[in-house]
């Protein structure tokens, strides 16, 4: 190690900034973050840094440097554009044991700057030992994925109840009790942002009680993995059973922890109600057995996805559950197909429907065949011809146009655009299949289409 990494408490200690410009600002910052008194040595300050001289939050020296400037200081930073300051400033902070950092200079410097993930009161710092800030940093964004934004919430949520855990466990049972709780149930709530239900199981735990499973209902977008979110990664990482439909593709199956017990719970056509009921047992069984569930749906579990009704059942056997929202397919097949759902000129408003839910009552067919309106139609590729014609029927025009996008931000994505009078040909032509979503609307002639190269990837650049 060239470095030793170490976190120095700086609360009302003297720091001395010296120079004035941007990196000298950015440094202020810092270091007004960690609550030092700070003190800047400059002939002139950025704006921002004459606006917090004003309002007494730093103290401006306008002179140059002189080597007392650093009698009594905690630390310094030179940050200026003129090699001979910043090394006087180098030598004068070393004569007097004040450790200094010279921007960019790492010979000058006694201590260098990790790039750093905030999630006080956690904090992650990623150093290079001076060899290379840029890799640092891209270690830190790395990280920072990983990292839950309210890490810094549980971790204020443990130590807030350090004394009580102290008084209430012996030694021994304090660390596997907190193992349990910051991997278990009561983390992932804080980390959800459920403190109150946190609290309950925490007391209830610390009592003794066995810890109660949970299930994480989480949107698996239209497949491509690096459309899940954070969360869902987060929590897929953590789950100890993951529940999967058959939309879940196995690239976003990876992503779940190794060792999980993966249970297959896809429906099949004519089995539906059956099915549905064998997975609100199958929830209800692992997470009694104080497991950490995920149940992983395509697209995001709220848009046709039955979530409702899984939440339910949860809340009826007093279950705790997250949930996680998806890319549904409509976002991710729009994306994939450069098609914006709503246009300044071209759409103002989109519905998302069913296919198979064509005759229902409810649905107002002349509103979905506005020319000004954009339709999705999911699971609607068997009901293609129905489709089409119920819109010809409630006064849309032969021309309207219409794309199909099949297999959304996967591999194998296809994209097919007609009209009204022509999608039905060209459907039959490439032989499309499920899972497949219509877009109807003037928007779908703004598709890109690949009739010609079977396979498109989504991250595929365009030509402008
Ligand atoms: N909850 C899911 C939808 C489930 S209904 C979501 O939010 O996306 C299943 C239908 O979604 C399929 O019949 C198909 O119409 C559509 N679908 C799901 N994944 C798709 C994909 N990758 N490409 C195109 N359509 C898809």
């Amino acid at each position: 190690m060239d470095y030793l990494p170490i976190f120095i408490q700086l609360h009302s200690k003297p720091a001395v900034v010296v120079g004035g410009g941007r990196i000298a600002t950015r440094k202020v910052d810092l270091l007004r973050k960690a609550g030092a008194c700070i003190q800047v040595i400059a002939p002139e300050l950025s704006e921002e840094l004459r606006d917090l001289t004003a309002s007494g939050e730093i103290e401006h020296i306008k002179a140059p440097f002189v080597p007392s400037h650093l009698d009594g200081a905690a630390l310094v930073i030179a940050a200026t554009q003129l090699k001979e300051v910043n090394s006087a400033v180098s030598q004068a902070a070393r004569r007097r044991h004040v450790p200094v950092n010279v921007v960019d200079d790492p010979q000058l410097s006694t201590f260098i700057f990790p790039a750093i993930i905030d999630r006080s009161p956690v904090i992650v710092a990623v150093g290079s030992s001076g060899q290379s800030p840029v890799l640092a940093r891209r270690v830190r964004e790395q990280l920072e994925a990983l990292l839950p934004a309210r890490l810094g919430a549980l971790a204020r949520f443990v130590g807030d109840r350090r004394k009580e855990v102290q008084q209430a466990l012996p030694p021994r049972q304090r660390r596997p009790f907190w193992e349990r709780i910051i991997g278990g149930i009561v983390g992932s709530r804080v980390l959800a942002g459920q403190e109150a239900g946190a609290e309950e199981t925490f007391q209830k735990e610390l009592k003794g009680a066995t810890p109660a499973g949970e299930v994480y209902l989480i949107g698996a977008g239209p497949g491509d993995p690096d459309l899940l979110t954070l969360r869902a990664l987060q929590l897929l990482q953590q789950a100890d059973v993951v529940l999967y439909d058959r939309l879940v593709s196995d690239a976003v199956l990876e992503r779940a922890r190794r060792d999980a017990e993966r249970v297959y719970v896809g429906k099949e056509a004519g089995d539906h109600h059956l099915t549905q009921e064998r997975i609100h047992e199958l929830l209800v069984h692992y997470a009694g057995k104080g497991l950490r569930v995920a149940r992983l749906k395509g697209g995001d579990p709220f848009i046709f996805g039955r979530g409702g009704e899984e939440i339910e059942v949860l809340k009826a056997h007093g279950i705790p559950f997250v949930v996680v929202p998806g890319v549904t397919a409509a976002l991710g097949a729009a994306a994939a197909a450069n098609i914006p759902l709503t246009h300044r000129s071209l759409a103002q408003s989109v519905t998302f429907t069913a296919g198979h839910a064509l005759d229902d009552a409810t649905l107002d067919w002349r509103s979905l065949a506005q020319p000004h309106h954009t339709v999705v139609f999911y699971m609607g590729v068997a009901q293609l011809p129905r489709i089409v014609e119920r819109l010809l029927q409630s006064g849309a025009s032969p021309d309207h146009p219409v794309a199909i996008v099949e297999r959304a931000t996967l591999a194998e994505q296809r994209i097919v655009r007609g009209t009204l009078q022509t999608i039905l040909e060209s459907a039959r032509k490439v032989e499309l299949s499920p899972p497949a979503l219509l877009i109807v609307g003037e928007v779908a002639a703004l598709a890109r289409t690949d009739l010609d190269a079977r396979v498109k990837k989504v991250d595929e650049r365009v030509p402008v």
